[in-house]
């Protein structure tokens, strides 16, 4: 507001002019003072006039306060003050407003933002002064700067944003940001004006969109949640999108939308779910690695465990009946034996074996044998207490162990096994019965050691066998010398063929019709030089033990026969030789050929032999002693079967059998006059023996009385000491030179 060309007044006007003027004047006051905006009047650098607005504008009170005061000092400094006249002049000059705004500056030297508004009253003359119109824009400009700074702000947010920004308006997109432009793959600017359609991947999810985000805007509520969108080339990808009304109460005014592009994450999370499923399954494969190779090993470790188990029990277990065996027992006696020492008290050791076992092996097989032994095995486990152990030897040999037991306890335990074997035993179509028959010893009396004890339970047992089977007997003193004797004379026996210690006697065979000598039945003799005259009784089944039955028994069928022959040859009338035949002898494979060849040794016609079997002999595995007989009656040997009557007979099998005589046993005789069970049984065989068409001879002949009950049944011929005692071979001889 500088006046380079100011000039005074000119107070020239009529006097109606001046009231006109005064009142105009007046006017112009009214509508100074009234105007929102400082107006000054400026003449010769001078405020000549204002209105009260200026003042106040200024800091002033009263227009009165500014009138004079120079122009220069409302402005901030004499440079600004001469920068807007050189800016201003030129244009007014023209007889054009000025228009700028400027610094100025109030009475209290603060500076302000103005809006001026500068115009000269005459162009042409400067000198006239100028009217300004100052209008205080401080606080428009603080909030435009305010307003700028929020502009730049959200520039500065919009522009670095990582998050795409975009305002829409009815759908359509009114400006957004580079990061959203870059995201969908747009150009800069290339989206503007565009509609939203654009990134959606079908018009449903588009409309859906506008259905699902666009009715939370009107409650003021922000939409969130995740979608898949489509770039400007068509690739789908997914965004994490919030968005909100920018005025809840006027849609029209718009939205803004957010997007941030998630494909890298949900990838991620993806990849992570991935990396975490296979994780899983790497550790489920893992777990089922683990568990498959720890169910491997447990099946090892029990396989291994039962492999050791099977070794423990093979070693010290029966493998038929599971009973301890034989190294067990001794591990177990040892331990009862010391135990005992210690304590004080007894131990029963029983030895037990079954009676004609060997019948059922043989006859029936081995499998009905084992069975019969596991089912026993079994009775006699449950006969004893806990404590007690019954071990199989093998074959049917059984010891049982029974600690802290004296001879009334070993009594009571050795009848109860017998009652527990009394009932009889089925396999198959089979009833079987066994019989046991128990030796028993006892530590201390009978041995301190296992081995002592058994030998004499063992002795103790045959004496029960002896003494009838199906029994118990304790070893006593007088067993002890028994078994004795009987290691005595198994050594004694391997000696007496070599040593000539054997002789054959003969016992004449009657014929009942005629009272001639038609037989004889060799009986082997056996004369010790120390031990004297040994019963065949006594040592043949020692022999038949040891093996030693074989060489004897072929030396006993040679000698009788060779001496048959002898007698012949010197003229003795033929009669038959009879020869015991032992089972083991009867078995080997051999015999009918040895048969044979003694026969054709000594030139003696195989129908004057005759081979004497007991029932028990033939009976056992029947079948094969038929085709044992069949081949000797095919050779023409004679055989019949001695003690008749003892065994068990079946008549079926006995049809079947080759023989030629059956020999009545001497027990029934011996009491054949008064026994009227021994008359029946005598008089029963004697007619069956005749119905099958065999001869009978009665052995044991002792008195007349016997004698004749036997002739009135109809028997073929005797044997006994009635007639003669066995007789060596000269007495023979003799008595037959006699008696014919
Ligand atoms: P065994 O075959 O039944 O023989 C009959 C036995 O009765 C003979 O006894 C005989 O001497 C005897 N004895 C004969 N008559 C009478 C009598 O009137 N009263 C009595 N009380 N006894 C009589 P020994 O000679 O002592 O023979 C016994 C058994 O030894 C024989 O019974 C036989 O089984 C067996 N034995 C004898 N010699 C042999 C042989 O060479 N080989 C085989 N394997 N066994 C034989
Ligand atoms: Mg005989
Ligand atoms: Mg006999």
């Amino acid at each position: 507001m500088s006046e380079a060309n100011a000039r005074p007044e000119s107070p020239t006007v009529p006097n109606g002019a001046l009231e006109q003027l005064q009142l105009a004047l007046r006017e112009q006051q009214v509508i100074l003072d009234t105007a929102g905006v400082g107006i000054v009047f400026i003449k010769q650098r001078v405020v000549i006039r204002c209105n009260q607005r200026f003042a106040s504008i200024f800091g002033h009170a009263q227009t009165a306060d500014i009138l004079g005061s120079a122009n220069v000092s409302l402005y901030p400094d004499k440079a600004a003050f001469h920068a807007l006249g050189e800016a201003a002049y030129p244009i007014m000059a023209q007889g054009l407003p000025y228009q700028s705004e400027v610094l100025m500056k109030r009475q209290d030297g603060e500076v302000f933002w103005a809006h001026l508004t500068g115009k000269l009253v005459n162009p042409n003359n400067t000198d006239e002064g100028s009217i300004w119109i100052v209008d205080d824009i401080s606080a428009q400009k603080t909030s435009q700067a305010q307003l700028q700074f929020v502009l730049n702000e959200q520039n500065l947010i919009l522009d670095n944003a990582m998050v795409g920004i975009v305002f829409l308006r009815d759908r359509i997109v009114t400006r957004c940001n580079a990061a959203f432009e870059g995201i969908l793959g747009y150009a800069p600017g290339e989206l503007h004006g565009a509609s939203s359609r654009q990134w959606y991947l079908t018009e449903q999810e588009w409309v859906a969109a506008a259905r699902d985000c666009y009715a939370p805007f009107a409650t003021g509520a922000a939409f969130q949640g995740e979608m898949l969108l489509r770039k400007k080339d068509g690739s789908p990808f997914n965004c994490d999108v919030r968005a909100k009304a920018i005025d809840p109460t006027d849609m029209r005014k718009g939205s803004i939308w957010i997007i941030m592009d998630i494909t890298g994450r949900k990838q991620a999370e993806n990849e992570l779910l991935q990396a975490h499923a296979q994780l899983e399954q790497l550790v489920e494969l893992r777990t089922q690695e683990l568990s498959r190779t720890v169910a491997e090993l447990e099946q090892k470790a029990i396989e291994q465990k039962a492999a050791e188990a099977h070794i423990q029990r093979l070693a010290h277990f029966d493998a038929l009946t599971g009973l301890p065996n034989r190294v067990l027992l001794n591990d177990r006696s040892q331990l009862a034996l010391s135990v005992a020492r210690r304590s004080h008290q007894t131990v029963a050791l029983m030895f037990l074996d079954l009676d004609h076992f060997k019948n059922i092996n043989d006859s029936l097989g081995h499998r009905v044998g084992d069975e019969v032994l596991v089912e026993l095995a079994k009775r006699l486990k449950a006969a004893v207490r806990e404590q007690d152990t019954v071990s199989r030897l093998g074959g049917d040999e059984f010891i049982l162990l029974l600690p802290d037991t004296d001879a009334a306890g070993a009594a009571q335990v050795a009848d109860k096994l017998l009652r527990a074997a009394l009932w009889p035993i089925q396999v198959e179509q089979h009833e079987l019965t066994v019989t046991p028959s128990i030796g028993i010893a006892l530590y201390p009396q009978d041995g301190a050691d296992l081995d002592t004890l058994s030998k004499c339970a063992d002795a103790a047992m045959y004496r029960a066998k002896g003494d009838g089977r199906n029994g118990y007997r304790f070893f006593t003193h007088d067993i002890q010398a028994q078994s004795d004797r009987t290691l005595l004379l198994g050594n004694a026996l391997r000696r007496a063929l070599e040593r000539e210690q054997l002789t054959l006697h003969y016992q004449p065979q009657i014929l009942m019709a005629t009272g001639a000598t038609v037989g004889a039945e060799a009986l082997l003799r056996w004369n010790h030089p120390e031990l004297g005259a040994v019963s065949p009784a006594e040592f043949i089944p020692i022999a038949e033990t040891n093996g030693l039955i074989l060489p004897i028994g072929e030396w006993v069928i040679r000698t009788a026969v060779q001496q048959l022959a002898r007698w012949i040859a010197q003229g003795m009338a033929p009669i038959t030789m009879a020869v015991n035949l032992s089972s083991v002898q009867f078995r080997h494979a051999n015999l009918p050929q040895l048969v044979s060849s003694i026969l054709t040794e000594a030139a003696l016609p195989p129908h004057l032999l005759e081979l004497e079997l007991t029932e028990g002999v033939a009976m056992t595995n029947a079948l094969e002693a038929i085709a044992v007989m069949d081949d000797l009656h095919q050779r023409g040997v004679r055989m019949s079967i001695d003690d008749f009557g003892t065994g068990y007979s079946s008549l079926s099998y006995l049809k079947r059998f080759q023989v030629y005589k059956l020999k009545i046993d001497q027990s029934f005789v011996r009491d054949i006059t008064e026994d009227p069970d021994d008359k029946a049984i005598v008089g029963a065989i004697i007619s069956m023996a005749q119905s099958l068409g065999l001869k009978t001879i009665a052995e044991g002949v002792e008195t007349e009385g016997q004698l004749a009950f036997l002739r009135a049944r109809g028997c073929d011929e005797v044997q006994g000491y009635h007639f003669s005692r066995p007789l060596n071979a000269q007495a023979f001889e003799d008595f037959v030179r006699v008696n014919g």
